[in-house]
This record gives C-alpha cells, structure tokens and sequence, in this order.
C-alpha cells in the first residue's frame, strides 16, 4: 500500500465513523443509550473490557458512561491504573428542527457538518481510530465516553462519585483546534432569592418591596465583580481574573403591586487557584451588613453549580507531548470541560481535539477534515508515547 492510499485510507474510516456517530441523536435531555450501544460492541471488538456506569437524570431518563480498558502486553491479569485515559462526552446540544442535514454527515470544501461533527464526536472518532490502529501496547490504555457534559459535566461527576475512570494522564476531546489546553476556569452557578412583602402600590409603607431591596444587593455584586474580584489574577486567562455575570432577573406580579419576590442568577468563572466558595461567603456577608441597616431585608442564597478551574502544569508529560506533536504553544480557556472531573480521579489532564469551539452549538457546526486526520494521528502518538511499545 502506499502512503497515500494509507492516508486516504485514515481519512475514509475516520469520515465513516464519524458520519456513524452524528447519525444518532444524543441530544442531552435523551437517553445517550445508542451512543454508548455503538461504541461498546466496536471497543469489545478491539480488545477493550467495557464497564457501563447507568444512572438517572434529574428527569429520570437513562443514562451510560462507559469506561474500558485494553490491558497491555505487560500486564497479565489486573492492571494497574493506565497511563492513558481518551475522554469524550457522548451528548449534544439540541439541535435546530429547520436544520434537515444534523443528524447526516455532509462534506463540503473540506468540512464536515453535522450536529456534534465539532463537539465532540469528531474527538471521539479518532479516539476509536487510533484504538483500532495502535493494536499494541505494553501498558494499559483507557477510553472513557460520558454523558450530560453539556447539562453541566453531570455524567462525569457520577465517574468521581464511584472512583470509576483513573488514568495517570488525561486527553479530554473537546474542540480547541489541536491546541493543548493546560488550565480552564471553573464554573459556578447560584441563585438568590430576595423576599419582600406584597401590597398595593399606593400605600408603599404597608408593604416592602423585593426588587428595591435585590437592587441593594446587586449595586453591590457589582462592585465586587469591578473591585474585588480583580485583584486575585493568573495572567495565563483572559481576563486575567474571575468573571462575575448576573445574567437573569425577574420579580413582581403587577405595575401597581409592591413586589414580593425577586429572583436573579449570579455566575462566576474562577480561575484555578480561587475557591469557588468566595463568591457565596461574600454574598452572605453582603445579606448580612444589608440586613444591619433593616432588619427586615430577606434574601436566600440557592447554590447551584460548583465546578472549580483546574490547571495542569505546562511540564507535565502528557502537555509536553502535546506541544510537541502539534508545534503549538499550550494555552488557556474560559469555558468549562471535563477535566476538573478527570483530575479529581487522579489524572494529569488536557483537553485537545479538532475543529473550533466558536462554530460547537450552533447549525452548520462542523469539523475541518484536516484536522480530523491530524488530531487521530497525534492520538495514535499520544498512545504509542505513553502507553509504550507502538508496534501495529
Ligand atoms: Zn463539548
């Protein structure tokens, strides 16, 4: 065969895989159970012993992380914890009903479309290639493919909950454009709920009203968000400090009805080194000093999300390997990904794969084809590189 029939050769298995993949529907309100349905039998296939983690969603749907380990030439019975650990998350966003081509693979000037081409089952594509083409290894290797990722990482967080999904190192998909991602900021969520007292609006002193008293409190968010907040920095982000955003508000019934209740959202990216704590103990002493000057001032604060930014030193191996095999620099990003998980199991984590995060959840997401066939080649590298031997 020659070397361009090899590559052709990549590229046509990587296309029919992925064209596989996006074929299914894994919105994340559904069952990610058909994902996982194709993806278990072809891991079984190449010497993979699969484990499923079922749960429920808060909805009660069904859902599937599937952890598998092929153990290596070395490693006659129980293995130790592989060196190598591929992640990606099985699940979508939902997509556009107008958009008829989601759900069909289409190739167009060396792009592939489709819902998740992008995000992230193009990663997992070449996770499967380079499993099928790297055969043998003297170390085990790991595949790890989650669900609800885009629900808020809930899949991966069962993993940590049962200890389920150790590896020494990390290669979380997601779509960075071959660039290895070092650290990423957390992500926090809460709610606060601020309680007056309803009356008619011509009499305001038989009443207190719920979104006077929020604007206090947001008067002062604000400030921190301006002041406080910027003083912690980690030059590696941009901004280089926690982001604060209040990003929904509602309250009150009526123009002429003294609101009773106002409710609104505070989110906040932390950077690593940050607990995620601060913002709430800062907010309950914002309640607390508002209370002083009245008494009667009542908010509650409904934490709903606490995800912590990790960071895993630029020297580390895996992010070595990384740099080198793509020629590019390690870099930083503001969004939330899978590794604070894989690091809670112990992993030195990376997140890199193909295609670009600003065209994930939108129509018309697509994966470019180079990149596809470059991310598996640097995947069957990763493999041979630390899971030893790398012989076909
Ligand atoms: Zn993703």
């Amino acid at each position: 065969m020659t070397g361009r029939e090899g590559e052709l050769d990549r590229e046509e298995s990587l296309r029919r895989r992925l064209a596989d993949l996006v074929a299914i529907d894994s919105t994340s309100t559904r069952s990610n159970r058909p994902m996982v349905d194709v993806l278990e039998p072809e891991l079984s296939r190449l010497g993979f012993e699969c484990q499923r983690q079922v749960y429920r969603d808060p909805a009660g749907v069904e859902k599937v992380n599937l952890v598998s380990v092929r153990p290596g030439r070395h490693y006659a019975g129980r293995p130790p914890v592989p060196p190598l650990a591929l992640v990606g998350h099985t699940d979508c966003v939902p997509f556009d009903p107008a958009w008829s081509g989601a759900l069909r693979l289409e190739a167009r000037d060396g792009k592939l479309y489709g819902r998740g081409a992008c995000d992230t089952k193009a990663f997992i594509a070449c996770a499967l290639e380079a499993c099928a083409r790297v055969r043998k290894h003297d170390a085990p290797l790991m595949t790890v493919f989650t669900a609800d990722e885009e629900l808020g990482c809930f899949g991966a967080k069962q993993l940590v909950d049962a200890r389920l999904g150790r590896a020494r190192y990390a290669i979380v998909g997601e779509p960075t454009q071959l660039r290895p991602v070092h650290a990423n900021k957390g992500y926090c969520l809460l709610e606060v709920v601020v309680r007056g007292k309803e009356g008619h609006s011509a009499y305001p002193d038989l009443g207190r009203s719920a979104i006077f008293h929020a604007a206090r409190l947001l008067e002062r968010l604000e400030k921190l968000a301006r002041n406080e907040l910027r003083v912690e920095l980690d030059p590696k982000f941009d901004p280089p400090f926690t982001t604060l955003n209040v990003g929904m508000i509602s309250g009150g019934k009526a123009k002429n009805v003294i609101p009773g209740e106002c409710r609104f959202t505070v989110e906040w990216r932390p950077i690593p080194s940050q607990r995620t704590e601060m913002v709430p103990e800062w907010l309950d002493e914002m309640v607390h000093e508002l209370r002083q000057e009245e008494p009667a001032f009542e908010a509650e604060v409904q934490v709903q999300r606490m995800d912590r930014g990790v960071e895993t030193p630029v020297g580390s191996e895996v992010v070595q390997l990384l740099v080198r095999a793509t020629g590019k620099e390690p870099v930083t990003v503001a969004f939330g990904t899978e590794a604070p998980q894989l690091t809670a199991l112990g992993a030195e984590a990376v997140v890199f794969g193909p295609g670009n995060i600003q065209v994930a959840h939108q129509t018309g997401e697509f994966v470019p084809v180079d990149e596809l066939v470059r991310a598996e080649e640097i995947l069957e590298h990763a493999i041979q590189q630390l899971c030893g031997g790398g012989a076909r």
